[in-house]
């Protein structure tokens, strides 16, 4: 499972643990995540600008 990281407020979404607020169970991949995903966190980061944490 990996982890993308939101290069302006560094919100991380982890696929081990999703994010029950946007309603992403548990082990939900960050392909599943819809298109048109805005980080929760600050709402200015579309999903295409979140990297990949290593
Ligand atoms: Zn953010």
């Amino acid at each position: 499972m990996s982890q993308y990281v939101c290069p302006e407020c560094g919100y991380r979404y982890d696929e081990a643990v999703g994010d029950a607020h946007m309603g992403f169970a548990a082990g939900t991949p960050w392909v599943d995540l819809p298109e048109d995903f805005v980080c929760p966190d600050c709402a200015i980061s579309y999903k295409e600008d979140f990297t990949l944490s290593k």
